[in-house]
């Protein structure tokens, strides 16, 4: 009998959408200047503008003119793309700049940078693990996706520690010899929550047992640090992380992640990790780019006070309209609502009624009964933006406040919360 492939995947499809996390994308068009405002392509094929309220484009570096105009030199200057892997013509002058440009901003001998984020933590970490015999990795429960994909692909013993728990992560530390290496993999701002990791304390037991630490600061590069190196330069801390991690993809609005570290941790990661071997390398122009990008905040701080300035007055609004934000110490703004389908509600009708998009964050991003929106007020919102949205989000609170709540305590959405708007 014939097997009905399309029937299999289709099933697979309805049961994400029955558990409510099916996701749609929304396709924008920003504009270049303009950002956060940015085009909304809908469904019926009508278009208009609307505010964009959870970019990671935190700094609006995605539009600074340095940036764009590095790009446009370097494809200009070389063509479009790299034509090959790093070992086969495809390492750059470009490439080269960059990632002596990303050891300096975290004080380390050496720099690489991979095609994003995700493949470098996943190239970087399964490749440590797998070159230490016997190693055990520590990996905190927060970790981001990439991170665990690394750790499962290094194939040794793991423990997971409770988020930040440091007393949890020495228990587990002292369960084994002293003498096996270890890995402690941790990220300073956890992106969901918004919350920061006790990066001193991590280190301090480190020390204590042998174990290398290996921090991703995706979401602090180029925002935190007087030259934004992230929070351990923020914290005096980059002598004591053997390996930070980072992306271009966020404060930097370009886009390829990166690892920084002593030469022969970086080098044996050059030479053993697939996902930065067997890839065609990033294009000149997206490299000048982040390279404009990373050297432009190593120097300018306008660009990460404002940042913080206008994370502060955002948080300021909701608490004064009682709205029940998670109030962390970095720039990420959850607000929480607790139900899937509630949650695509509440922010289709953002978009719908009030031209404000803010994409539900569901499991499995986040824990079942803690779906968000996640907002990020960025350097370039202004405080007009945030009243607007303040403003939407106390309206939508007052008048469903009885159905959100509703929906929290029996994990549904109220088949009347659309219908209900005032
Ligand atoms: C986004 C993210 C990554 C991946 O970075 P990309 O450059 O987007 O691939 C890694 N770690 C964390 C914590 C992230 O949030």
């Amino acid at each position: 009998m014939a097997i009905n492939y399309n029937e299999h995947f289709g099933e697979c499809v309805q049961r994400v959408r029955e558990e409510g996390r099916y996701r749609t994308f929304a396709t924008l068009a920003r504009k270049a200047g303009a950002f956060p405002k940015a085009m909304y392509h809908a469904e019926d094929g009508s278009s208009r503008e609307v505010t964009i309220w959870c970019s990671n484009d935190y700094l609006g570096m995605g539009q600074n003119p340095k940036v764009l105009q590095a790009a446009k030199e370097a494809l200009d200057n070389v063509g479009a793309g790299a034509g090959g892997t790093r070992n086969i013509s495809g390492t750059t002058i470009y490439h080269k700049m960059l990632e002596e440009s990303v050891a300096d901003l975290h004080q380390k001998e050496a720099g690489l940078v991979f095609s994003s984020g995700y493949v470098a933590n996943e190239g970087a970490l399964s490749t440590l693990g797998k070159l230490m015999p016997g190693c055990a990795v520590f990996s905190d429960s927060m970790n981001h996706a990439s991170m665990i994909h690394g750790i499962k692909g290094a194939k040794c013993e793991k423990f997971i520690f409770r988020h930040n728990d440091i007393e949890y992560l020495e228990s587990q530390l002292r369960s084994i010899d002293i003498k096996r290496p270890k890995i402690i993999a941790f990220e300073s701002v956890y992106s969901m929550d918004g919350d920061i990791a006790p990066i001193k304390e991590i280190c301090d037991l480190a020390e204590k047992y042998n174990a290398m630490t290996y921090l991703d600061e995706v979401h602090a590069v180029g925002l935190y640090g007087p030259r934004g190196g992230g929070i351990a330069e923020q914290r005096g801390l980059l002598d004591r992380v053997d390996i930070l991690e980072g992306t271009f993809g966020k404060g930097y609005g370009c886009m390829g992640g990166f690892i920084t570290g002593s030469r022969s941790m970086i080098d044996a990661i050059r030479c053993y990790a697939a996902g930065f071997i067997f890839t065609t390398s990033l294009p000149p122009s997206v490299l000048a780019s982040a390279h404009a990008a990373v050297e432009h905040l190593k120097v300018s701080q306008i660009e990460r006070k404002q940042l913080q300035e206008n994370a502060a007055m955002f948080k300021n609004m909701l608490r004064n309209a009682d709205l029940p934000f998670m109030d962390a110490q970095s720039h990420i703004v959850p607000l929480i609502v607790g139900e899937p389908n509630c949650c695509r509600e509440v922010t289709s009708i953002l978009l719908e009624e009030y031209d404000l998009y803010v994409q539900p964050i569901n499991y499995p991003t986040v824990p079942k009964g803690t779906e968000r929106l996640r907002m990020t007020a960025t350097a370039v919102h202004t405080q007009a933006d945030m009243e607007i949205m303040a403003g939407a989000l106390e309206h939508l609170w007052n008048t469903h406040h009885g159905l959100i709540a509703l929906a929290m305590q029996s994990k549904e959405c109220p088949a009347n919360l659309a219908g209900a708007q005032a």
